[in-house]
This record gives C-alpha cells, sequence and structure tokens, in this order.
C-alpha cells in the first residue's frame, strides 16, 4: 500500500460541490444539477478521474434527494465516460436518517465517515449504529467505500468493519487535514497516520485532502509519500491563491495534474483509476 506505489499512475479526485461553499463565496460553485454535469466534464476532461458528489436543494443548502444523485450520476454517466461516481454520504446539515437513501442508485462508491469528529460550528455525528447501517447499505447495493479519516480513531473504525465483513480488507482511505476544531494539517500527523495504516489495514489504497489554503501542501505531502490518489475540488478549497478564487473546478484538477508531474508521476486515465481502487 502506502508508499509502494511511487510509480503508479495517479487518480485525480475531484469534489465538486460539498455542503458549505455557495455561490456567493465563489460563483464557479456547481449546484444545480446541469452545472455540476458541465463542470465535471471540464474536471474530466482536465485529468479528474473521481467524481465526489454532494447534492444542493433549491436554495444551495445541503441534500439528500436520491432522484438528484441519480441526475447527477445519469449526467456523468454520460458526458464523462468511465468517471468513477462517488457520492457522499456524509455533510453538513443533512438527516442522518436520509443520508444513505442515495446508495440504492448504486455509485460506483461512496464516501463513509467511520467516527465523530467536532467540525467548525458543528459536531460531525457518525455513531457507531450510523457507520454500520451505511456500511451494510453499501454492501448490499455493490457500493465501495471510501473510508473519510478525520481523526486516526477512525481508522480503528474501518479496521471493525472489515473485522465485521462489511467492507473488504483493501479498502481505500482518505486522510483529511485541516479541517477547524479537526485534525491540523501537518506533515508529522500524515506519517503517523500513515503508519497506522500500514500496520492495521496493510492492504489499503489512500489519498489526503487538505481543506482550504492547505490544499496544495497536503497534496504535496501525499504525492512525496506515493499515495495513490490525490484530492482537490471546490468543495475544499475555492480559491487558488490567497487574493483569487478558483475559475474552476478544472482549473483546480489543471493544478492537481502539475502537482502530480512534479513529483514525476502521471495522471490515471479512467480504467487506470478503477483498478487501483478495485472497481474492476
Ligand atoms: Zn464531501
Amino acid at each position: 500500500m502506502a508508499g509502494s506505489r511511487s510509480d503508479a499512475p495517479v487518480v485525480i479526485a475531484v469534489a465538486i460541490t460539498g455542503s458549505v461553499p455557495r455561490k456567493t463565496d465563489n460563483p464557479a460553485v456547481p449546484v444545480t444539477v446541469p452545472e455540476q454535469v458541465e463542470s465535471t466534464q471540464q474536471a474530466f476532461e482536465a485529468g479528474a478521474t473521481l467524481c465526489h458528489i454532494h447534492v444542493r436543494n433549491d436554495d444551495e443548502s445541503p441534500s439528500s434527494d436520491p432522484d438528484r444523485f441519480a441526475a447527477v450520476q445519469e449526467g456523468l454517466r454520460r458526458h464523462c465516460p468511465g468517471m468513477i461516481v462517488q457520492f457522499s454520504t456524509g455533510g453538513r446539515g443533512r438527516d442522518p436518517a436520509a443520508r444513505g437513501l442515495s446508495l440504492r442508485h448504486r455509485p460506483d462508491m461512496a464516501s463513509l465517515s467511520t467516527g465523530s469528529v467536532n467540525f467548525p460550528t458543528i459536531v460531525y455525528e457518525n455513531s457507531a449504529s450510523l457507520v454500520t447501517d451505511l456500511a451494510g447499505q453499501m454492501k448490499q447495493y455493490g457500493v465501495r467505500p471510501e473510508i473519510e479519516i478525520f481523526d486516526l480513531s477512525h481508522l480503528h473504525g474501518a479496521k471493525r468493519l472489515v473485522e465485521a465483513g462489511l467492507i473488504d480488507a483493501r479498502p481505500h482511505v482518505q486522510f483529511v487535514m485541516g479541517v477547524q476544531n479537526a485534525m491540523p494539517a501537518e506533515e508529522h500527523l500524515l506519517d503517523i497516520l500513515l503508519a497506522e495504516t500500514r500496520r492495521i489495514l496493510p492492504e489499503a489504497t489512500w489519498t489526503a485532502a487538505g481543506i482550504g489554503r492547505n490544499q496544495a501542501i497536503v497534496m504535496d505531502w501525499a504525492l512525496a509519500r506515493g499515495a495513490d490518489a490525490v484530492r482537490t475540488g471546490l468543495e475544499d478549497n475555492i480559491r487558488v491563491t490567497k487574493d483569487r478564487l478558483a475559475a474552476s473546478n478544472a482549473e483546480l484538477v489543471g493544478l492537481a495534474a502539475e502537482a502530480v508531474a512534479r513529483h514525476g508521476r502521471r495522471v490515471a486515465t479512467p480504467a487506470e483509476a478503477r483498478a487501483a481502487l478495485g472497481l474492476g
């Protein structure tokens, strides 16, 4: 796993929308389904091979509407052939009981948080029973999870799911760094997380997400350690510099592709991305 694939192509994941940024923060944030499909197509053409999706209500608030998720998926399958479609089952402002409703549409992947953590203004609650329930639904519908690691204990939450037979022994894990009140973006913490992942989930593939101004530096740390994937997108960061908003998800993907090249690696094709993340 971790660190052993420094010559392998790198999956670029793009988190196009998220729960938080609004049009008033950056008008390029796609919130309607057509905007999401168009923004993703541009990102796909720039090298992204995995799209992490949240959907919004008409007032831009976070939604769990399975029909909206299905509509985005349909658009991506048409306009971004081979791209990995990943629905979020997390995010702020969603009823826990509704967070898994979209799984019945059988996306390739879905995010799965395996523990609770403080966020800027709320507790991001993921009770053990909710985690088990979501993992069970993913197994039922053949959806591959991406395990979201906001804290070291969440790795052990993933290990418990492996032991329970709810996920396989080769999960894809994402370390999320730089959320206010959660795990800070510090390089030595990534080494601690990787060491523990190697110890308890030795077959895992991995990536890391740096939030806000941490996006580029966390990507560099991940690439320097042989990450299987990197993550970018307007969900995590709406700027390219302190003074300039990102023009699009595609612009952020372009910066990620440059970072991949700087580390002597190349960007994965859709088929390579699917093989790397166990999607066949
Ligand atoms: Zn998300």
